[in-house]
C-alpha cells in the first residue's frame, strides 16, 4: 500500500484536536444562551429566537461529534491495520478520496449508494 499512513495519522490527530476545541466552544456558547433565557423577563419571541439559534449550534456540534467519532474509528483502523479498506466491500478506498476525507469509511461507490 502506497498511502502515507504517518502523514494521514498526523492529519487525523490535528483534525481531532480541532474538532474537540470547536465542540468545547459550542458547548460553552450553548450554556451561555441557556442562562440568557433564564435571565430574560418572559419575552417569548426573544426566547424562541434564542432556542432556534441554540438548536442550530447543537446541530453543528452534533455534526462535529459525528466527525470526531469517524476520526476515532479511522485511527482505530490504522492501529489494527484495516485502514483504507472500504467497510462495505472491503476494497481499498481511492487514495485521492482519503486525501480529501482521511476518515472516510466507504469507497466512493458505496458512499453514493448509501446516500441514495
Ligand atoms: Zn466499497
Amino acid at each position: 500500500m502506497s498511502i502515507d499512513l504517518t502523514g494521514i495519522r498526523s492529519r487525523l490527530m490535528n483534525l481531532r484536536t480541532e474538532y474537540i476545541l470547536q465542540i468545547g466552544e459550542m458547548t460553552q456558547e450553548y450554556h451561555d444562551h441557556e442562562s440568557d433565557i433564564h435571565d430574560s423577563d418572559g419575552d417569548l419571541e426573544d426566547a424562541a429566537q434564542e432556542i432556534y439559534s441554540e438548536e442550530m449550534s447543537q446541530g453543528e456540534a452534533d455534526n462535529l461529534r459525528m466527525n470526531l467519532q469517524l476520526i476515532d474509528e479511522a485511527l482505530a483502523r490504522m492501529d489494527d491495520g484495516t485502514y483504507g479498506a472500504c467497510l462495505a466491500c472491503g476494497k481499498p478506498i481511492d487514495e485521492k478520496r482519503l486525501e480529501v476525507i482521511p476518515y472516510a469509511r466507504y469507497c466512493l461507490k458505496d458512499q453514493i449508494a448509501f446516500e441514495e
